[in-house]
């Protein structure tokens, strides 16, 4: 199923969030159902600018450009599919380079080891859309769940942010091996600073799929 149904809405979005214009008049993406400010604070359009978060202690220039990041990972299969569109137009944009880092299932990064697991680089296809296969990722002290994303155009970062999990699916995760392993994790979403800073608006939504999930996002970015 094509989840990136385009409807051009001519509305006159209004948000509050310290990170955003003040007034947005961007034609909105209609996901599912609704449009207009409500859909938008409830998050079913989502053709507003991704917020800006910052991209932590972790990032490496030169990550890999491959879709399987997993490199045996244990973990809970996770196959993301990140959708970039311009906000000035609603359009997807092909060819960004979309950038993912995050921990493993027992919270370590590969950074820290001069190591690779769980990163990588895809370019986004002709709906805009870049894939990767990897595990749901496991937790750090003092953050809730999530993986680190940036978008660049043409060598230029066009978005640097964070994608986040809702608290009940992680919960259900975390009961199966090798989560179980370590328990109470320390933060979830709405105890974490940085999520607590756009962070709805940058949660996955998460299907079931055979033993895993998929997660899917769009991504509005200026060029
Ligand atoms: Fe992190």
């Amino acid at each position: 199923m094509d989840d990136h149904r385009v409807t051009r809405r001519g509305s006159l979005i209004k948000l509050g969030g310290a990170g955003l214009a003040a007034v947005l008049g961007w034609k909105a993406v209609e996901e599912a159902s609704g449009a207009g400010p409500a859909a938008v604070a409830s998050g079913a359009v989502s053709c507003v600018l991704s917020p800006e978060q910052t991209e932590g202690p972790y990032y490496l220039e030169g990550d890999k450009v491959r879709r399987n990041v997993t490199e045996g990972r244990p973990g809970v299969p996770l196959t993301l599919k990140l959708t970039v569109l311009d906000v000035s137009t609603c359009k997807p944009i092909k060819g960004a380079a979309v950038d993912i880092w995050h921990c493993d299932a027992v919270g370590a990064y590969a950074a820290v080891t001069n190591a690779t697991f769980l990163r990588g680089i895809q370019r986004t296809d002709g709906k805009g859309a870049a894939t990767f296969k990897t595990i749901y990722p496991g937790w750090y002290q003092g953050r809730t769940v999530h993986i680190h994303v940036k978008v660049s155009l043409g060598g230029n970062v066009v978005h640097t942010g964070q994608l986040y999990f809702a608290d009940s699916v992680t919960d259900k995760v975390y009961t199966r091996s090798p989560y179980s392993s370590r328990p109470g994790r320390s933060t979830r979403n709405p105890d974490d600073s940085i999520y607590r800073n756009g962070g709805s608006r940058s949660t996955l939504k998460l299907r079931k799929v055979g033993t895993g999930y998929t997660g899917s996002i769009t991504m509005g970015v200026q060029r």
